[in-house]
């Protein structure tokens, strides 16, 4: 089942129940923004069909980071649209190349073809879009390149496989660049920040963002 869950207004969330894929968030009104593709694209352009929103209408595409289950649909999107594709710069070429193990495609036994960035970003990078304010976090340790997408003034946080709810984190010991001391550096960094939504790529969305994501800090200490 796939469906599109309205988190706010103008941020719907893509939950598909029954694959191994990320959570793929929509932003925007008449154009839109993705954060992620997940596995399939097909899970995404179902469920945008169903909502009458064109897939045409989508102009741009965030990449968390470079694993497949965040990327797959990258290859069947770019036929549908001309989407500015980004992602962080250490791990665009691996998105480029279509790099079957920095992208843990082999292991999930997907088929994967290099899909061309548009922009590569980096820390402190502002994206600009309908009614919000974006900045990039580079938020290295779960990958090299992965990414945070923070909205200050509505205290939302989209992020990644770096830090989901209830005190989890990502897995540090896969490329590209997996690093435990790097997660624990930006789960500190991220528990200081004011948070109310937190938009993970795995799991539930939460509300109360900055609680969970200390219980994270405190739990990688620990365990990392
Ligand atoms: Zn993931
Ligand atoms: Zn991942």
């Amino acid at each position: 089942m796939t469906d599109l869950i309205e988190i706010t207004p103008k941020i719907k969330m893509l939950r598909v129940s029954e694959s191994f894929t990320s959570n793929v968030y929509l932003i925007g009104q008449d154009k839109h923004l993705i954060v992620d593709t997940g596995l399939n694209a097909n899970y995404l352009t179902d469920a945008m069909q169903k909502s009458n929103i064109p897939v045409e209408d989508l102009e741009k595409i965030v990449l968390t980071h470079s694993h497949i289950d965040h990327i797959g649909g990258l290859n069947k999107l770019v036929e549908y649209t001309s989407a500015d594709i980004c992602i962080h710069e250490n791990e665009s070429s691996y998105v480029e190349e279509g790099d079957k193990r920095a992208t843990a495609a082999a292991v999930f036994s997907v088929q994967l073809q290099g899909t061309p960035i548009t922009s590569k970003l980096k820390e402190g990078d502002i994206i600009e879009w309908d009614e919000f304010v974006f900045e990039v976090l580079h938020t290295p340790g779960h990958t090299c390149g992965s990414i945070c997408l923070y909205e200050k003034v509505k205290r939302i946080l989209f992020s990644g496989d770096t830090v989901f709810a209830n005190g989890s984190f990502g897995r540090t010991d896969l490329p590209p660049g997996g690093n435990s001391q790097d997660l624990i550096n930006s789960l500190k960094r991220l528990s200081s920040m004011n948070v109310d939504i937190l938009a993970p790529g795995h799991m539930d969305v939460v509300n109360n963002g900055q609680l969970h994501i200390k219980k994270s800090y405190e739990t990688a200490k620990v365990y990392l």
